[in-house]
């Protein structure tokens, strides 16, 4: 056997997953954690069970596409609820995470977002 493998990682390998079940998308629906290797779309959000349907409105889509997230924790950093933690994905990469229960729909976290402001004056 040579120095270096030539055997392939598996994204469908255990560790490339975190606890999808924790996790719900703004609308309702949850990631679909059912086999294999699905990567989340979107913001994830924990404890949304826990508020109505009127804060569930007013809480933050940080990005919609994971392309529209660099993982720079910069809304982490603002949220005066500290309601926003950077958790792994499925590949390992780091994107913010908001606990529904403690936001408050203040809007810090989507101003100081530079995807979302790159347009702006
Ligand atoms: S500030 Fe924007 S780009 Fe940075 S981690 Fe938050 S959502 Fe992603
Ligand atoms: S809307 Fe306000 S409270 Fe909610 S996650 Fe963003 S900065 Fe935090």
């Amino acid at each position: 056997m040579g120095l270096f493998s030539t055997k392939r990682v598996s994204p469908q390998a255990s560790w490339y997953l975190p606890d999808n079940d924790q996790y719900a998308y703004r609308d309702g629906t949850r990631l679909d954690t059912s086999s294999g290797y699905h990567p989340h779309r979107s913001t994830r959000f924990r404890n949304l069970e826990t508020v109505d349907a009127k804060r569930r409105d007013r809480l933050p889509e940080l990005y919609a596409r994971r392309s529209e997230c660099c993982g720079c924790s910069a809304c982490a950093f603002a949220c005066p609820q500290d309601a926003i933690a950077l958790e792994p994905d499925e590949e390992g990469f780091d994107y913010p995470v908001v606990d529904a229960a403690a936001c408050i729909g203040c809007s810090r976290c989507i101003d100081v977002c530079v995807f979302k402001n790159r347009g702006g004056a």
